[in-house]
This record gives C-alpha cells, sequence and structure tokens, in this order.
C-alpha cells in the first residue's frame, strides 16, 4: 500500500489572518508528530501564495480549489492553471459537486480542466459522486462510471492524477458514508480505472470525500481501495486535519 493523501479543502473560507494562522499550525503539527500520510491543503485562491509561502520546504503541499480550462485569455474572474501553479500551488482540485451544481460544470468541462492542469504541472484530483435522488434509484455506480468516462482524459493515470469519490450527500452534511459504501464504490472506481487506463489505473490514488472527522477517520482510511481523503470542514481546524492525518494507515 503506498501512502495515503490527506488533502484539506478550505472552500472560500479564510482571510489573511486566519489562513496565516491555519498555516503556522499545520507547520507546528507536523514538525512536533510527523506522520506517515502525505498532506496537502488547497485555500481558496486568494490566500495561496500566502499559505504556499508558510508552508515552503515543509511535508504540507498546496493545491488550488479549481481552474480554467485555457493558459490565459479573455476570462474575466477566472484563474488559469499556469497562475496556480506560479503561486506555488501543486494540486489542484476539479469537478468538485460545489462546481458541479453551482457553476453548472460538465464532465466534458473537467476533462479540459484536468488536461490545463497538467500542461501546467499541477497534479488534478476529479471529484466525482453521487446525488441523494441517484443513490435512492440505484443509480450511483452508472452516475460515476459516466463521470469518470467523461471527466477523464486519456493518459490521466499515467500520471499522478488522483480521483476523489464524493458522495454529493455526503458532503458537509455530517452524513458519513457506511464503511460498505464507500468499499463497493472504490472497488467499482478501481475497476472503472483499470477498465479505462489498464495497468496505471491500479496504481491511481482514491480519495473519499464526504463528512470525514476525527472520530470517523480511522475506520474509513482503512477501508481497502481508500488512498486517503479529501476533508472540507474538518480541514479548518489544525487539530482535527492533523488528527485525521495521525488516522491514515502507515503506507
Ligand atoms: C469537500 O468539500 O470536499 C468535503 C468533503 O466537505 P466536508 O468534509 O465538509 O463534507
Amino acid at each position: 500500500m503506498s501512502r495515503q493523501l490527506i488533502a484539506g479543502n478550505w472552500k472560500m473560507n479564510g482571510l489573511t489572518a486566519d489562513a496565516e494562522a491555519l498555516a503556522q499550525a499545520l507547520i507546528a503539527g507536523v514538525a512536533s508528530a510527523p506522520g506517515h500520510a502525505d498532506l496537502l491543503v488547497c485555500p481558496p485562491f486568494t490566500q495561496i501564495a500566502t499559505v504556499a509561502g508558510i508552508l515552503r520546504g515543509s511535508v504540507v503541499a498546496v493545491g488550488g480549489q479549481d481552474c480554467h480550462m485555457q493558459p490565459k485569455g479573455a476570462h474575466t474572474g477566472d484563474i488559469a492553471a499556469p497562475m496556480l501553479r506560479d503561486l506555488g500551488a501543486g494540486f489542484v482540485i476539479l469537478g468538485h459537486s460545489e462546481r458541479r451544481q453551482n457553476h453548472k460544470e460538465l464532465d466534458e468541462t473537467v476533462r479540459e480542466k484536468v488536461l490545463a492542469a497538467k500542461a501546467a504541472g499541477l497534479i488534478p484530483i476529479v471529484c466525482v459522486g453521487e446525488t441523494d435522488d441517484q443513490r435512492r434509484d440505484d443509480g450511483h455506480e452508472d452516475v460515476v462510471g459516466w463521470q469518470l468516462k467523461g471527466s477523464l482524459p486519456d493518459g490521466f493515470a499515467e500520471g499522478d492524477g488522483v480521483v476523489a469519490y464524493e458522495p454529493v450527500w455526503a458532503i458537509g452534511t455530517g452524513r458519513t458514508a457506511t464503511e460498505a459504501d464507500v468499499a463497493e464504490m472504490h472497488a467499482f472506481i478501481r475497476a472503472e480505472l483499470v477498465r479505462q487506463f489498464g495497468e496505471a489505473g491500479q496504481t491511481t490514488r482514491i480519495l473519499y470525500g464526504g463528512s470525514v472527522n476525527a472520530g470517523n477517520a480511522a475506520s474509513l482510511l482503512a477501508v481497502p481501495e481508500v488512498g486517503g481523503a479529501l476533508v472540507g470542514g474538518a480541514s479548518l481546524k489544525p487539530e482535527d486535519f492533523l488528527a485525521i492525518a495521525a488516522a491514515a494507515p502507515r503506507g
């Protein structure tokens, strides 16, 4: 088993003082208790440079929460992948359900963004996951299968691309998927990745995301085919984020 990745999605939270305090607390935490998981935080765009400056040289990597599919141009208000790289980001979350819902992002859009991220030297974390209704209708595998097929370009698994399984009904709700749900969906995603990418799909990390916290992390991270966690709310509390990281099994 390779090292797990524990990634924090700060979403639209954090003014400069908050971001600085959070980054400093993470530095202090990993210095006193170096863990055995890879760590990543994804602050809002406005805080990436500040956080990357504080975390430079530490074991905690920095990522963005979205990028545009073009490297530059007339796209008012958008952020290009090379801009994230320029600020010190090494990763970017793409196709998060909040972007799929709030910005009507389609799988094709996500796929183009993945290509843009890779071209800029960023590692994409592509989110997939079904809604409550889709699960109730027993459509979760179909939905996630289509999202994987539509969002992941050729060659995705040959690089360092990461997939995050995030059931929409578990995000920010406190309703965590059961270990059985996670086991079923991660096994399904692994099989799809292998079908899509052959041998390379065997090693792609598959993160679980959806109300992961310090109390449930150990059992979720121990599920087969779980390669780490994408953490929203709990990543804003450094002690919780570090406790989640400490719960990752040794790689
Ligand atoms: C997320 O935003 O990716 C997420 C999983 O959020 P939360 O942990 O708050 O459910």
